[in-house]
């Protein structure tokens, strides 16, 4: 049982560590509304602690055949399994979703762990056999050494599981920064790593916060580095770590829309909305935070939101039947609460109102009711602006047209999705909306393990999305072997350009 006096380490060689570091920050329980722990923060020192554990251990790991670091990636699978209830209430009580949700989050990591395991197949090269004088050629993907991933507080196993289990299985060793406002998982994760057998120095966890970060994006032996959070830092990690060389991937946030058509079932595309804005208290990149209403369907559609969300359970993420939580920490709510200030005072009309809500027993918890907004327009920073709780704004479009026009200009892409009975329509609406990852009559089109994760424009930094077959580009760097083994007699010096003749 953890005491306020607990202060959360790093893991570092295989083991907890508390390094050097002497600066720490508060870890809250969101639903008690007070702190619960600690967590150190790491110091550039630390940092080189870990890149050098890490750099250590990397040549070995990455030597074994892809099978034999397969074979660890299914005992972790199966560990994941066994300590997903442990891992879910580490996440509910330091994040504050529900527990079910909770449990789906550890689901989505896993999966990405089972696509890993297949690394053998994934690595296959291709193999030309004499392309000229008896040579053959062939490509494989080698690994890049040492691998960092910083990530944000809305997933703390999710994600960071988006990036580990494929660095590690393409032969890297990797450094996880989490977010020092949830750090628990990480360190479960890392003992369910080393129980799996993987070897000390190739999974390390650095806590932390920004001087953690800059300390990673300028260490030399540090080659690629994923990044997950919001889109200035995002923007901040890529640029610093390209300026040192290095690869990087920076996935950021998010503004989704939810289109619904005049055919659409309402009562379907209500639920969904209300899922999808109102789940996780609305702390999720994929969260639906705008549903635009087409045509004549829009004053029944907010009526079916509005009946829907004020039935919702609010409460303890941990207690029977809630269906969202509190938000993470108070000064996030503070934040939501003066968008929402924002959204009045610019003549959205409040439909519902959550400032003000409080749980029975939970009195200082950092808790949001649902709040609708309706008739919110492009100027309002309601619009613009990544909100990250459970606020809806439902925009009016006159016509199709408009509301992928309206999609298209906001400056995030990452998620999008569409009601419809036509399938036309959806058509249409796949090909020329500007987002990377797309539903039709599916809320929140999380691509599975085996296909990629990303979005577009300002949601994501970089060439590659997160892991399935992208990750592994991400964490592999692609080398041409060209090879003959001639007889004894040579036929002198060539000087031109070998070709096929
Ligand atoms: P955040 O950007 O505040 O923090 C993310 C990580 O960056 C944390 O590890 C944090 O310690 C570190 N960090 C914070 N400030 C920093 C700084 N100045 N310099 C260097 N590092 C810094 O994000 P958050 O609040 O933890 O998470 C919510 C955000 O993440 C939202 O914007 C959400 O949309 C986004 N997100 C995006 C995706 C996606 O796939 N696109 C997924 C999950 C979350």
């Amino acid at each position: 049982m953890n005491t306020p006096d607990h202060t959360l380490p790093h893991w570092i060689d295989g083991r907890r560590t508390t390094l050097d570091s002497t600066r720490h920050t508060d870890v809250f329980d969101p639903a008690h509304g007070r702190v619960a722990r600690r967590v150190l923060l790491a110091t550039a020192g630390d940092v080189s602690a870990a890149v050098a554990s890490a750099s250590a251990a990397q040549p070995a790991w990455g030597a074994l055949p892809p099978l034999r670091r397969a074979r660890v990636l299914f005992r972790m699978q199966e560990l994941v399994g066994r300590y997903s209830t442990d891992l879910a209430r580490l996440i509910t009580r330091e994040h504050g979703k529900t527990l079910p949700d909770a449990q789906g989050e550890v689901q989505r990591g896993l999966e990405v762990i089972e696509f890993a395991c297949g690394i053998p197949q994934l690595l296959k090269g291709q193999h030309s056999d004499n392309v000229g004088g008896g040579i053959a050629n062939w490509s494989q993907r080698m690994p890049l050494g040492v691998t960092a991933g910083i990530t944000p507080f809305n997933f703390p196993f999710m994600v960071p599981m988006w990036m580990a289990p494929v660095a590690i299985a393409c032969g890297n060793s990797f450094i996880l920064k989490p977010s020092e406002r949830d750090p628990s998982p990480s360190l479960l994760t890392a003992e369910l790593f080393r129980d799996a057998g993987l070897p000390d120095g190739v999974f390390n966890v650095v806590q932390g916060d920004r001087e953690a970060v800059d300390a990673l994006l300028v260490h030399p032996d540090v080659r690629a580095v994923s990044f997950v959070g919001s889109t200035p830092i995002a923007r901040h990690i890529y640029e610093t770590a390209a300026r040192h060389g290095k690869r990087a991937q920076a996935l950021g946030g998010a503004k989704n829309h939810m289109v619904v058509m005049p055919d659409a079932d309402i009562a379907q595309a209500a639920d969904a909305l209300i899922g999808a804005a109102y789940g996780s208290a609305g702390e999720r990149c994929m969260a639906i935070s705008v549903a635009v209403a087409v045509g004549d369907i829009a004053d029944a559609l907010v009526e079916a939101i509005k009946v829907r969300a004020q039935t919702l359970n609010i409460g303890d993420g941990e207690s029977a039947g809630a269906d969202m939580g509190p938000v993470v920490t108070a000064a996030h709510r503070e934040r939501i609460v003066s968008l929402i200030d924002s959204g009045i005072a610019e003549g959205a009309t409040l439909v519902l109102d959550g400032r003000r809500h409080t749980v029975a027993g939970r009195e200082s918890g950092y808790f949001l009711g649902a709040t609708l907004f309706d008739h919110v327009t492009p100027g309002m920073r309601i619009w613009q602006e990544e909100i990250f709780g459970p606020v809806l704004c439902v925009v009016r479009a006159a016509n199709f047209a408009d509301a992928v026009a309206l999609v298209n200009r906001h400056e995030y892409g990452n998620g999008v999705s569409l009601y419809t009975r036509d399938g036309r329509t959806a058509q249409e609406f796949g090909q020329r909306i500007e987002a990377g990852m797309v539903g039709i009559n599916v809320p929140i089109p999380v691509p599975m393990a085996w296909h990629s994760f990303g979005g577009w424009k300002q949601s994501l930094f970089g060439d590659l999305h997160a892991y399935g077959e992208e990750g592994v580009r991400f964490y592999t760097r692609y080398k041409s072997i060209m090879q003959r083994w001639p007889d004894s007699s040579s036929k002198g010096p060539e000087f031109g350009m070998p070709v096929n003749q």
